[in-house]
């Protein structure tokens, strides 16, 4: 990541009850992920986000972070790719897209991404997992096990699944329209018995308006042949893994796309709608 050469006017770390370092920088003349351009302090129990949640919905396709930029902060993580292209998950160290034809590939350094969630991955607790377990399910049962619902955990589940449902969209050209008509055009794919990895978070509520509260799932096969943005599924059986990741860095995007997108005002039903 090239040093930047201004500082940033928002990097001032927010204590919140000790536990939560709440980074929020406007960016209005920065991009930088670190005010000193060192991005190792960032390395553990970290959440490194590129734009938010609520932009994405509102269009924002067009990010100012590339892969190789998200890799130096994390292993592990989801979101998308340039111009809306695909559901991206991101597992150790290798960034895939699983594009709106149901085919994945490998993404190159170089690719921008639009929105992205990442950290390194290192599982605070794991555990075997025997099913049939379906996702609702697991989600009553993991949310149940969280030792707090005020911080971000990451999510990943290596196993056989006797079913997994999963979308991806389609890119988009400028003028970019709105996520919730984009997902009228999804692609829903059955994947049937798969084995794999599902690589997500559960969010507190308050992430509400940067990114999704609750679960937020992405898969990708053993085969690297399949996967995408979560739906359902049916666990046969695997191993939990949970990352407590209490800590935050938002990045948003410098672009006039971004800075003149209109999020003020409140969006959580169509985050619903979308994600769900
Ligand atoms: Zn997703």
């Amino acid at each position: 990541m090239p040093p930047h050469p201004l500082h940033c006017m928002a990097l001032t770390p927010l204590n919140v009850h000790g536990a939560i370092i709440l980074v929020l920088a406007a960016c209005l003349a920065c991009g930088c992920i670190a005010g000193s351009g060192d991005t190792a302090d960032y390395a553990h129990d970290t959440l490194y986000q590129t734009s938010t949640i609520d932009a994405l919905l509102e269009g924002v396709y067009d990010g100012d972070r590339t892969m190789g930029e998200l890799v130096e902060v994390g292993d592990f993580g989801l979101g998308t790719v340039q111009a809306l292209d695909g559901e991206m998950i991101l597992l150790d160290g290798v960034a895939y897209q699983v594009c709106a034809d149901g085919t994945v590939h490998v993404l190159h350094d170089d690719t921008f991404t639009p929105f992205a969630a990442v950290t390194r991955y290192e599982a605070d607790v794991s555990m075997e997992l025997s099913g049939p377990l379906v996702l609702s399910a697991f989600e009553q049962e993991v949310e149940a096990l969280l030792p707090s619902r005020n911080i971000t955990y990451a999510i990943r589940i290596d196993g056989t699944f006797s079913a997994m449902r999963t979308r991806s969209v389609p890119a988009q050209v400028p003028p970019y329209p709105p996520l919730l008509e984009v997902v009228q055009d999804q692609s829903v794919f059955e994947l049937g018995r798969v084995q794999g990895t599902v690589v997500g978070f559960w969010m507190p509520y308050y992430v509400s308006g940067f990114n999704v509260p609750g679960f937020h799932l992405h898969f990708i096969s053993d085969d690297r042949m399949a996967g995408g943005h979560v739906l359902d599924f049916e666990l046969e059986a695997g191993t939990l893994g949970i990352d407590d990741t209490p800590d935050l860095f938002l990045d948003c995007i410098d672009s006039p796309l971004f800075l003149e997108a209109p999020l003020d005002h409140e969006t959580g039903s169509s985050i619903g709608e979308v994600e769900r």
